[in-house]
Parts: structure tokens; sequence; C-alpha cells
């Protein structure tokens, strides 16, 4: 899947959590990162990729055994478990491009 494909919306997908209304796009059509940070997982696109090296995969992995916090407390739905990350999850399905460095 190639990043230039997604549509406005898929574009607002976190590809680490699935989160669907990033503040902005991960990356401008460029392909740069914007340094947006998932308001969900806190992945920050540019820094975590670009300059820690941690793909979306093994961040999410992380993320998930940490138990899936909510990186700003306030966007955080009322209802957050298991099975609301799960389904969340889904939409990373939608955006299923890698990293530009990784
Ligand atoms: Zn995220």
């Amino acid at each position: 899947m190639d990043y230039k494909d997604l549509t406005k919306e898929e574009l607002k997908i976190c590809p680490v959590c699935g989160y669907d209304d990033l503040p902005e796009v991960p990356y401008d059509s460029y392909g740069f990162p914007t340094y947006v940070i998932c308001p969900c997982c806190g992945y920050e696109f540019g820094f975590d990729d670009e300059s820690k090296g941690i793909s979306f995969s093994e961040y999410r992995d992380n993320w998930i055994s940490n138990g899936f916090r909510f990186f700003i407390k306030k966007k955080k739905p009322k209802v957050w478990g298991e099975a609301e990350m799960q389904r969340q999850l889904d939409n990373v399905k939608k955006v299923n491009y890698k990293s530009r460095i990784l």
C-alpha cells in the first residue's frame, strides 16, 4: 500500500494503533514527517521512526503489552478497554503502509 494513495480520512488514521482522528497527517505530500503525536498511542512521526528507529509494529506490540494506555488522557473515550482497543486496531489494516525509513 502506498501512502500517496490514501484518502484524507485514511490519512487521519494512526498506522500504529488505528486511532482515526490524528490532529495532523503523519507525513506530508513529499513524505516528510510532520512530527504529529498520536493522541492515543503517543507515536511521534519523524521522531519514533526516524530518530529512534522504532517501526510501527514494534511500537504497537510494546504499547499493547504495556497496557495500551491513552497518551492524551482528555482524548480518551469514556469506555476504553481491550475490546475497544482491538476494534480500533482493525483500522490499521486500512492504512497498512511502512514508515519512509523503516
Ligand atoms: Zn496511534
